[in-house]
């Protein structure tokens, strides 16, 4: 019997690792990909292993991000920077450190329940490092020590911590919890090598899905694509919309109804001269869309680090975030912000 063709539009990680999985069971894929290479979209940096970047999302979204984030650690060790990650609450806002105890208590409790599961789920440590509580005193005794140059336990992590943060303007204890960096290239760069190994598994770049016929139909369906300015068909048994903030354009095509959102969001990425110190990531709480909204600080390797802030004028926009109308499941971004997504960022901008 024929293997199932099965068409997947879109080639960032969604959809690459649909490829990826798919493939591996043995099943026939065709990525489609309009730009040059893979996981080459929307940045990202961060492994949300218990959503705590974010205390108003609801505990159960962190369980599901605790989860998930297990399952791709383990899909992609090699895709993942090995370092802690540390929240702190300034003096200035209205949380205190207790009120997220009762959370990571939840999510260490989730995540040795995992473990009990399945021993190759113990990806993050001991569950009883899970996170970690560090009182000024630690803090100020980790302020004795030199910086490690190859951090190798949690205390070693926070020396830089201790060092450059003004512990003044922050409350403790500084929580420290196993969620660690993501590197998109070493993602996207593991996912071409493999795809390109298997002979069941292709990936055309430069290559625009353009339509998709007959509609509504539940046994097969054919795709237009223009590949490098030329129109072509194809036939395929399955298809997966991997299109990311697009995806609505795949539903308009097949007369699909959905309600979506799409958010536009940016970062900084700034060179500190002469640091060659490895830092883990720090995360100052605050009031989403307020001046003083939650910022973030995330550790690139030789120096590079990038900022987000949660605020007006660094991370959200005005209009950034849209909803689909009535008539359409693809939500519409303004034109300036297609344009940065799109082309670049004029250097004014910047
Ligand atoms: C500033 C910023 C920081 C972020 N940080 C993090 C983070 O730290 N951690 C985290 O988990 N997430 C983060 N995210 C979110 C993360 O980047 C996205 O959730 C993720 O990249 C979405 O992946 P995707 O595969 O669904 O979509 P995309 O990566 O957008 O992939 C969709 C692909 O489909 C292709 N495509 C679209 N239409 C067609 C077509 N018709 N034919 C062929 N190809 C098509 C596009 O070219 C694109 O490559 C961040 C996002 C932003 C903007």
């Amino acid at each position: 019997m024929e293997k199932p063709k099965i068409a997947i539009v879109g080639g960032g990680v969604a959809g690459s690792t649909a490829g990826l999985y798919l493939s591996q069971l043995g099943l026939d894929i065709t990525l489609f990909e309009q730009g040059e290479s893979l996981v080459s979209g929307p940045p990202f940096c961060h492994l949300h292993a218990g959503g705590n970047l974010y205390r108003e999302i609801s505990d159960e979204q962190c369980i599901t991000l605790l989860q998930q984030s297990i399952d791709l650690l383990r899909y992609y060790p090699y895709a993942i920077d090995y370092r802690p990650t540390v929240i702190a609450i300034p003096t200035d806002d209205g949380g205190k450190p207790e009120d997220l105890y009762n959370r990571l208590h939840k999510l260490r409790n989730e995540y040795q329940l995992l473990i009990d599961k399945d021993p190759l789920n113990r990806v993050l440590g001991d569950s009883s490092d899970y996170f970690r509580l560090y009182s000024k005193d630690d803090i100020e005794r980790l302020k004795q020590k030199e910086i490690i140059k190859n951090p190798k336990s949690l205390d070693d992590w926070l020396i830089p911590v201790a060092h450059d943060v003004d512990l003044e303007k922050i409350q403790f204890p500084l929580i420290m919890v196993q969620e660690y960096g993501l590197n998109l290239f070493r993602l996207g760069g593991g996912v071409t090598y493999l795809l390109n190994q298997r002979d069941n598994a292709r990936v055309l770049f430069n290559t625009k899905v353009t339509d998709i016929k007959p509609k509504n139909n539940r046994e097969s369906c054919i795709l237009e694509y223009e590949q490098d300015g030329e129109k072509k068909r194809s036939k395929f048994d399955y298809l997966i919309n991997a299109t990311g903030f697009r995806t609505g354009t795949i539903d308009d095509i097949l007369g699909f109804k959905r309600d979506r959102l799409v958010e536009f969001k940016s970062a900084y990425v700034t060179k500190w001269e002469n640091s060659d110190i490895l830092y883990p990531e720090i995360v100052f709480y605050g009031e989403r869309g307020t001046p003083r909204g939650m910022a973030q600080f995330t550790p690139y390797p030789n120096g590079y680090f990038q900022i987000h802030g949660m605020t007006p004028s660094i991370t959200l926009f005005d209009k950034g975030l849209v909803k689909n109308s009535t008539n359409s499941s693809q939500p519409l971004l303004e034109p300036k912000f297609i344009k940065k997504i799109e082309h670049k960022w004029e250097e004014n901008e910047v």
